[in-house]
């Protein structure tokens, strides 16, 4: 990339914790904002339409969308465009800039991410369920518009960052080393796990993240998520993938290669690196304002095995994977909506998994169970909602 030029930045879901550490990223490297989305949060895009006056905005909400229509039509110092419920997401998601940061939550970033790509933008992609979800169509339509995906999420970030440079790079890894924090609960018996509440799963021990992530970070979802995104990124097979706890997270991830040398990326805990190399891709520039590792400091780095008895979740996960076809997307829906009703109060922790199993065991014996295409994906995926939804009203 060419530093110099002032670089154009659209960020999707700029109110939440991945796009306001972009644009911390932005104001250290002088930036130039030119749009933003949110999907509520229309007093944060207020104060971030403010400081950065972007071209456009899009507001998923439409009743909102409105409301912030009407409050800025008075302050005619801002001249932002303001774009409209989610097709107001696609449209600004086709704008023109220099990297788009697709920092929605959820499998609502699906359309707006398509309409990135067949844009033929930069992507600097945090949302990792559209990939697990769909990861093999997504990463075809880029292929095929020239559209590249930058991952911003910190464990592909690190397996990119270890991988630079290098062309036959299937051909020479053994595996990648997957960290995890191992969350709140890492050291809870099974027994604790029954009693867990929802601000417990809150406290994340490493991490600030927006709600969503913290609970799958907890439940270690977040690491089975994980596990299917890089496969899919990185082309790698489930059995290439070794999940390994590091409590400390300065290893945000590591590669093996075949002759047995390890490359591991490390650094202070702060999602700030990874988005800034994703912005920055293949330059790296200085981050005075944050603190960097101090070995002596840390003494020491410690690693176990994960306990999938405790965690679900992954072995959850790696079920998903090794299927594949639209499995793990429904991995990811009936996710999405237990960790919902485990956040409202009406499951318990535990249930988040048996939630998740339950709806898989049940799709196997779903005709689209094996099917690849985009359509039936989709298809699942709502299947996998409405299923979740049903199971937890019957309280089952
Ligand atoms: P948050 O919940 O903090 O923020 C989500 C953002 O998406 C908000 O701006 C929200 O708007 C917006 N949004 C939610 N739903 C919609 C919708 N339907 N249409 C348009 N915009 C919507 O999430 P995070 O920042 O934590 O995570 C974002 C993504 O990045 C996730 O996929 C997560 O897995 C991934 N990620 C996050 C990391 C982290 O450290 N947080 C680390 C690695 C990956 P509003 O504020 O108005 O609700
Ligand atoms: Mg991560």
């Amino acid at each position: 990339m060419e530093i110099n030029q002032k670089q154009k930045i659209i960020i999707l879901g700029s109110t939440g914790s991945i796009g306001q550490q972009t644009l911390n990223v932005c104001r250290r490297l002088d930036f130039e904002v030119v749009g933003l989305s949110c999907f509520n949060n229309i007093e944060l895009l207020y104060e971030q339409i403010k400081e950065f006056n972007p071209q456009k905005v899009a507001v998923a909400n439409l009743n909102l969308a409105v409301k912030l229509a009407e409050r800025i039509k008075n302050v005619p110092q801002i001249k932002t465009e303001i774009l409209y419920g989610d097709q107001g997401n696609i449209e600004l998601a086709k704008s023109a800039c220099d990297t788009i940061v697709v920092a929605i939550i959820g499998f609502a970033a699906l359309k707006p991410l398509l309409a990135a790509i067949e844009a033929k933008h930069t992507i600097a992609l945090a949302n990792k369920e559209t990939i697990v979800s769909t990861g093999k169509y997504v990463l075809e339509q880029a292929e095929k518009h020239g559209a590249k995906i930058y991952p911003v999420d910190s464990e592909p970030s690190a397996i990119w960052q270890c991988i630079a440079g290098k062309k036959q790079v299937n051909e020479e890894i053994n595996n990648v080393w997957l960290t995890a924090s191992g969350g709140p609960f890492r050291t809870y018996s099974k027994e604790q796990f029954d009693s867990i509440t929802v601000e417990d799963a809150l406290n994340h021990p490493v991490w600030s993240m927006g709600q969503k992530i913290t609970i799958d970070s907890a439940s270690m979802m977040n690491k089975g998520l994980e596990l299917i995104e890089i496969s899919r990124l990185f082309n790698l097979a489930g059995s290439q993938i070794k999940v390994i706890i590091h409590p400390q997270s300065i290893i945000h991830s590591m590669v093996e290669y075949i002759d047995g040398s390890v490359i591991a990326q490390m650094s202070m805990p702060d999602m700030e690196l990874p988005i800034q190399y994703a912005l920055t891709y293949d330059m790296r520039l200085p981050m005075p304002d944050k603190p960097k590792i101090n070995f002596a400091e840390l003494g020491q780095l410690s690693f176990e095995a994960p306990d999938l008895e405790r965690f679900p979740a992954l072995r959850l996960a790696y079920e998903a994977q090794a299927e594949d076809g639209a499995m793990p997307a429904v991995l990811n829906a009936a996710n999405e909506i237990a960790v919902q009703a485990f956040v409202d109060k009406k499951i318990s922790f535990v249930e988040i998994s048996t939630m998740v199993e339950s709806t898989m065991q049940k799709f196997r014996h779903h005709p689209l169970y094996r099917s690849i295409l985009l359509d039936d994906i989709l298809a699942a995926d709502q299947w996998a909602r409405e299923y979740t939804e049903l199971l937890i009203t019957q309280g089952r």
